[in-house]
Protein backbone atom coordinates (compact mmCIF):
# COMPACT_ATOMS: atom_id res chain seq x y z
CA UNK A 1 0.00 0.00 0.00
CA UNK A 2 2.78 2.71 1.22
CA UNK A 3 4.80 1.17 -2.07
CA UNK A 4 1.20 2.26 -4.41
CA UNK A 5 1.34 5.39 -2.40
CA UNK A 6 4.75 6.32 -3.36
CA UNK A 7 4.84 5.54 -7.29
CA UNK A 8 1.63 7.60 -7.18
CA UNK A 9 2.96 10.49 -5.35
CA UNK A 10 6.37 9.50 -7.46
CA UNK A 11 4.64 10.24 -10.63
CA UNK A 12 2.15 12.85 -9.74
CA UNK A 13 5.11 14.64 -8.67
CA UNK A 14 6.90 14.47 -12.23
CA UNK A 15 3.51 15.08 -14.03
CA UNK A 16 3.84 18.43 -11.90
CA UNK A 17 7.12 19.38 -12.05
CA UNK A 18 6.76 18.29 -16.35
CA UNK A 19 3.36 20.51 -16.62
CA UNK A 20 5.32 23.49 -14.46
CA UNK A 21 8.12 23.26 -16.68
CA UNK A 22 5.88 22.80 -19.80
CA UNK A 23 3.74 26.15 -18.14
CA UNK A 24 7.28 28.12 -17.68
CA UNK A 25 7.77 27.54 -21.24
CA UNK A 26 4.79 28.44 -22.81
CA UNK A 27 4.88 31.67 -20.43
CA UNK A 28 8.46 32.70 -21.15
CA UNK A 29 7.43 31.58 -25.70
CA UNK A 30 4.48 33.85 -24.18
CA UNK A 31 6.55 36.78 -23.42
CA UNK A 32 9.19 36.41 -25.93
CA UNK A 33 6.32 36.80 -28.77
CA UNK A 34 4.71 39.42 -26.86
CA UNK A 35 8.14 41.21 -27.08
CA UNK A 36 9.09 40.60 -30.27
CA UNK A 37 4.81 42.03 -31.30
CA UNK A 38 5.78 44.95 -28.91
CA UNK A 39 9.08 45.63 -31.02
CA UNK A 40 7.34 45.04 -34.77
CA UNK A 41 4.77 47.71 -33.37
CA UNK A 42 7.74 49.86 -32.82
CA UNK A 43 8.99 49.07 -35.90
CA UNK A 44 5.91 49.30 -37.82
CA UNK A 45 5.01 52.46 -35.96
CA UNK A 46 8.73 53.75 -37.26
CA UNK A 47 8.18 53.16 -40.66
CA UNK A 48 4.82 54.81 -40.78
CA UNK A 49 6.46 58.09 -39.33
CA UNK A 50 9.05 57.77 -41.71
CA UNK A 51 6.69 57.24 -44.79
CA UNK A 52 4.78 60.42 -43.40
CA UNK A 53 7.65 62.31 -43.21
CA UNK A 54 8.94 61.27 -46.41
CA UNK A 55 5.81 62.17 -48.11
CA UNK A 56 5.43 65.10 -46.50
CA UNK A 57 9.11 66.43 -47.77
CA UNK A 58 7.97 64.97 -51.36
CA UNK A 59 4.88 67.43 -51.10
CA UNK A 60 6.92 70.25 -50.36
CA UNK A 61 9.55 69.35 -53.03
CA UNK A 62 6.04 69.21 -55.33
CA UNK A 63 5.46 72.75 -53.93
CA UNK A 64 9.25 73.99 -54.77
CA UNK A 65 9.03 72.45 -58.05
CA UNK A 66 5.69 73.84 -59.28
CA UNK A 67 6.74 77.18 -57.80
CA UNK A 68 10.10 77.23 -59.54
CA UNK A 69 8.76 75.88 -62.87
CA UNK A 70 6.12 79.34 -62.51
CA UNK A 71 8.89 81.29 -61.70
CA UNK A 72 11.14 80.11 -64.80
CA UNK A 73 8.12 80.82 -67.12
CA UNK A 74 7.56 84.31 -65.74
CA UNK A 75 11.37 84.36 -66.54
CA UNK A 76 11.12 83.11 -69.55
CA UNK A 77 8.36 85.69 -70.54
CA UNK A 78 10.22 88.39 -69.10
CA UNK A 79 13.31 87.77 -71.11
CA UNK A 80 11.20 87.78 -74.54
CA UNK A 81 9.70 91.01 -73.40
CA UNK A 82 13.25 92.50 -72.97
CA UNK A 83 14.27 90.88 -75.71
CA UNK A 84 11.27 92.57 -77.84
CA UNK A 85 12.07 95.61 -75.78
CA UNK A 86 15.77 95.28 -77.22
CA UNK A 87 14.82 95.00 -80.99
CA UNK A 88 12.38 97.91 -80.66
CA UNK A 89 15.39 99.75 -79.23
CA UNK A 90 17.93 99.00 -81.77
CA UNK A 91 14.87 99.51 -84.34
CA UNK A 92 14.76 103.07 -82.70
CA UNK A 93 18.50 103.40 -82.91
CA UNK A 94 18.68 102.45 -86.39
CA UNK A 95 16.08 104.67 -87.48
CA UNK A 96 17.97 107.71 -84.98
CA UNK A 97 21.37 106.72 -86.51
CA UNK A 98 20.04 106.89 -90.11
CA UNK A 99 17.90 110.24 -89.46
CA UNK A 100 21.66 112.01 -87.82
CA UNK A 101 23.42 110.28 -91.41
CA UNK A 102 21.18 111.93 -93.71
CA UNK A 103 21.32 115.07 -91.14
CA UNK A 104 24.93 114.70 -91.44
CA UNK A 105 25.09 114.73 -95.32
CA UNK A 106 22.28 117.24 -95.40
CA UNK A 107 24.85 119.83 -93.38
CA UNK A 108 28.14 118.72 -95.99
CA UNK A 109 25.81 119.67 -99.03
CA UNK A 110 24.29 122.90 -97.59
CA UNK A 111 28.09 123.71 -96.38
CA UNK A 112 29.97 122.66 -100.01
CA UNK A 113 26.81 124.81 -101.72
CA UNK A 114 27.46 127.57 -99.24
CA UNK A 115 31.10 127.28 -100.39
CA UNK A 116 30.71 127.18 -103.76
CA UNK A 117 28.24 130.30 -103.33
CA UNK A 118 31.10 132.06 -101.39
CA UNK A 119 33.96 131.11 -104.21
CA UNK A 120 31.38 132.43 -106.71
CA UNK A 121 30.87 135.76 -104.45
CA UNK A 122 34.16 136.06 -104.69
CA UNK A 123 34.64 135.62 -108.30
CA UNK A 124 33.94 138.31 -110.90
CA UNK A 125 31.53 136.20 -113.57
CA UNK A 126 33.30 138.53 -116.18
CA UNK A 127 36.07 136.10 -116.01
CA UNK A 128 34.71 134.14 -117.87
CA UNK A 129 32.43 135.77 -120.56
CA UNK A 130 33.11 135.31 -124.05
CA UNK A 131 33.25 139.12 -125.51
CA UNK A 132 32.57 140.15 -128.88
CA UNK A 133 31.70 143.38 -130.48
CA UNK A 134 27.97 142.73 -129.12
CA UNK A 135 28.60 141.24 -125.89
CA UNK A 136 30.92 143.51 -124.38
CA UNK A 137 32.32 144.17 -120.50
CA UNK A 138 30.60 147.40 -118.27
CA UNK A 139 32.10 151.03 -118.56
CA UNK A 140 32.31 150.26 -114.51
CA UNK A 141 34.00 147.10 -114.15
CA UNK A 142 37.15 147.20 -111.87
CA UNK A 143 38.43 143.86 -110.98
CA UNK A 144 38.39 142.77 -107.33
CA UNK A 145 41.74 142.95 -106.43
CA UNK A 146 45.04 143.69 -108.85
CA UNK A 147 48.67 143.39 -108.18
CA UNK A 148 51.92 145.13 -109.52
CA UNK A 149 53.87 143.07 -111.76
CA UNK A 150 57.53 142.84 -110.75
CA UNK A 151 59.59 145.31 -113.44
CA UNK A 152 61.66 142.38 -114.36
CA UNK A 153 58.98 141.02 -116.03
CA UNK A 154 58.04 144.03 -117.90
CA UNK A 155 58.81 145.03 -121.46
CA UNK A 156 61.75 147.49 -120.82
CA UNK A 157 60.62 150.70 -121.14
CA UNK A 158 57.24 150.26 -120.35
CA UNK A 159 55.00 151.81 -117.68
CA UNK A 160 54.53 150.05 -114.40
CA UNK A 161 51.84 146.62 -114.86
CA UNK A 162 49.02 145.37 -112.92
CA UNK A 163 47.51 142.30 -113.09
CA UNK A 164 44.52 140.00 -111.20
CA UNK A 165 45.74 139.59 -107.53
CA UNK A 166 44.39 135.89 -107.93
CA UNK A 167 46.13 135.22 -111.11
CA UNK A 168 49.08 137.05 -111.23
CA UNK A 169 50.44 133.74 -109.79
CA UNK A 170 49.85 132.20 -112.82
CA UNK A 171 51.23 134.58 -115.01
CA UNK A 172 54.84 134.61 -113.02
CA UNK A 173 54.56 130.55 -112.69
CA UNK A 174 54.38 130.48 -116.57
CA UNK A 175 57.23 133.25 -117.38
CA UNK A 176 59.30 131.03 -114.90
CA UNK A 177 59.22 128.17 -116.87
CA UNK A 178 59.74 129.44 -119.89
CA UNK A 179 62.70 131.01 -118.25
CA UNK A 180 63.81 127.68 -117.53
CA UNK A 181 63.15 126.34 -121.08
CA UNK A 182 65.61 129.82 -122.06
CA UNK A 183 62.55 131.34 -123.29
CA UNK A 184 62.63 135.35 -122.12
CA UNK A 185 59.31 136.26 -122.18
CA UNK A 186 58.51 139.65 -121.64
CA UNK A 187 55.16 142.17 -120.87
CA UNK A 188 54.52 144.64 -122.78
CA UNK A 189 50.84 145.39 -121.48
CA UNK A 190 48.34 143.73 -118.98
CA UNK A 191 45.77 145.20 -117.16
CA UNK A 192 43.61 148.32 -118.80
CA UNK A 193 41.00 150.38 -116.93
CA UNK A 194 38.35 151.28 -118.99
CA UNK A 195 39.56 155.15 -119.43
CA UNK A 196 43.46 153.54 -120.20
CA UNK A 197 41.58 151.59 -122.99
CA UNK A 198 39.80 154.50 -124.23
CA UNK A 199 42.77 156.94 -124.58
CA UNK A 200 45.02 154.02 -126.52
CA UNK A 201 41.93 153.95 -128.47
CA UNK A 202 41.77 157.04 -129.56
CA UNK A 203 45.65 157.28 -130.24
CA UNK A 204 45.34 154.43 -132.95
CA UNK A 205 42.41 156.37 -134.31
CA UNK A 206 44.26 158.77 -135.15
CA UNK A 207 47.01 157.02 -136.66
CA UNK A 208 45.40 154.35 -138.16
CA UNK A 209 41.65 156.04 -138.73
CA UNK A 210 38.65 153.79 -138.56
CA UNK A 211 41.42 150.83 -139.46
CA UNK A 212 42.08 150.92 -135.32
CA UNK A 213 38.95 148.93 -135.17
CA UNK A 214 39.92 145.83 -136.39
CA UNK A 215 42.88 145.88 -134.01
CA UNK A 216 42.02 147.38 -131.03
CA UNK A 217 38.79 147.04 -129.29
CA UNK A 218 37.11 149.20 -128.42
CA UNK A 219 37.19 150.74 -124.86
CA UNK A 220 34.49 148.81 -123.09
CA UNK A 221 35.30 145.83 -124.98
CA UNK A 222 38.80 145.07 -124.23
CA UNK A 223 39.38 141.86 -122.32
CA UNK A 224 42.46 143.69 -120.81
CA UNK A 225 39.97 146.00 -118.52
CA UNK A 226 39.29 142.42 -116.66
CA UNK A 227 42.68 142.07 -115.07
CA UNK A 228 43.24 138.75 -116.40
CA UNK A 229 44.43 139.67 -119.62
CA UNK A 230 48.34 140.00 -120.73
CA UNK A 231 50.16 140.94 -124.11
CA UNK A 232 53.36 139.09 -124.73
CA UNK A 233 56.21 139.19 -126.62
CA UNK A 234 60.10 138.24 -126.44
CA UNK A 235 63.07 140.73 -126.06
CA UNK A 236 63.72 140.14 -130.39
CA UNK A 237 60.62 141.25 -131.24
CA UNK A 238 59.72 143.55 -128.18
CA UNK A 239 56.08 144.50 -129.44
CA UNK A 240 52.56 143.80 -130.26
CA UNK A 241 53.83 142.35 -133.86
CA UNK A 242 52.27 139.53 -135.59
CA UNK A 243 55.89 138.42 -136.56
CA UNK A 244 55.65 137.45 -133.31
CA UNK A 245 54.13 134.01 -134.05
CA UNK A 246 57.14 132.98 -135.73
CA UNK A 247 59.19 133.32 -132.41
CA UNK A 248 60.17 130.10 -129.60
CA UNK A 249 58.69 132.03 -127.48
CA UNK A 250 55.26 131.95 -129.12
CA UNK A 251 55.42 127.76 -130.22
CA UNK A 252 56.66 127.82 -126.10
CA UNK A 253 53.12 129.52 -125.41
CA UNK A 254 51.21 127.41 -127.78
CA UNK A 255 52.40 124.31 -126.72
CA UNK A 256 52.26 125.11 -122.44
CA UNK A 257 50.39 128.74 -121.85
CA UNK A 258 47.69 126.31 -120.95
CA UNK A 259 49.21 124.16 -118.52
CA UNK A 260 48.96 127.61 -116.62
CA UNK A 261 45.38 128.38 -117.21
CA UNK A 262 45.95 131.08 -121.01
CA UNK A 263 44.62 130.75 -124.06
CA UNK A 264 45.44 133.32 -127.04
CA UNK A 265 41.65 135.17 -127.18
CA UNK A 266 42.46 136.13 -130.91
CA UNK A 267 43.61 132.59 -132.91
CA UNK A 268 43.97 132.93 -137.01
CA UNK A 269 40.69 133.08 -138.56
CA UNK A 270 38.60 134.13 -135.85
CA UNK A 271 35.56 136.78 -135.93
CA UNK A 272 36.27 139.10 -134.05
CA UNK A 273 39.85 141.00 -134.57
CA UNK A 274 42.83 140.10 -136.44
CA UNK A 275 44.96 137.41 -135.59
CA UNK A 276 46.64 138.83 -132.10
CA UNK A 277 49.29 135.81 -131.05
CA UNK A 278 50.54 138.36 -128.09
CA UNK A 279 47.15 138.50 -126.72
CA UNK A 280 46.78 135.52 -124.07
CA UNK A 281 43.85 135.39 -121.41
CA UNK A 282 43.76 133.53 -118.15
CA UNK A 283 40.81 131.20 -118.15
CA UNK A 284 42.03 129.04 -115.13
CA UNK A 285 43.68 125.95 -115.49
CA UNK A 286 40.66 123.52 -115.78
CA UNK A 287 39.05 125.04 -118.57
CA UNK A 288 42.46 125.87 -120.44
CA UNK A 289 43.52 122.15 -120.48
CA UNK A 290 40.13 120.89 -121.41
CA UNK A 291 39.82 123.20 -124.25
CA UNK A 292 43.29 122.48 -125.52
CA UNK A 293 42.33 118.61 -125.05
CA UNK A 294 39.34 119.08 -126.92
CA UNK A 295 41.48 121.41 -129.90
CA UNK A 296 38.69 123.67 -129.73
CA UNK A 297 38.74 127.49 -128.97
CA UNK A 298 37.06 129.45 -126.30
CA UNK A 299 34.70 130.80 -128.68
CA UNK A 300 33.82 127.59 -129.67
CA UNK A 301 32.37 126.64 -126.25
CA UNK A 302 28.97 127.56 -125.19
CA UNK A 303 28.67 130.44 -122.70
CA UNK A 304 26.80 128.31 -120.05
CA UNK A 305 29.64 125.21 -120.42
CA UNK A 306 32.31 128.10 -119.80
CA UNK A 307 30.33 129.35 -116.77
CA UNK A 308 30.90 125.76 -114.70
CA UNK A 309 34.61 126.36 -114.15
CA UNK A 310 34.07 129.92 -112.78
CA UNK A 311 33.87 128.21 -109.49
CA UNK A 312 37.47 126.66 -109.91
CA UNK A 313 39.28 129.36 -111.61
CA UNK A 314 41.92 130.09 -109.41
CA UNK A 315 42.33 126.16 -108.64
ZN1 LIG B 1 45.92 142.53 -125.89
Amino acid sequence: MIQKAGIWFASTLTIIIILSGVTVYLFIQKQNQAEKIKFLLEERNYFLLENASTTNKLESANLTIITLTEQINYLNEETSRLNNKIADNDLELNREKNKNEEFAGKIKKISGTIEVLDKLSKTDEELLAKYSKTYFLNENFIPMKVSKIDEKYILAGKKDQYFHGDAIKFLIDMIEEASKDGIDLKIISAYRSFEEQADLKGQFSQIYGTGANTFSADQGYSEHQLGTTVDITDKATAGTYTSFENTEAFVWLQDNAHRFGFILSYPKNNNFYIYEPWHWRFIGRDLAKDLNRNKVSFQDWDQRKIDEYLVKIFD
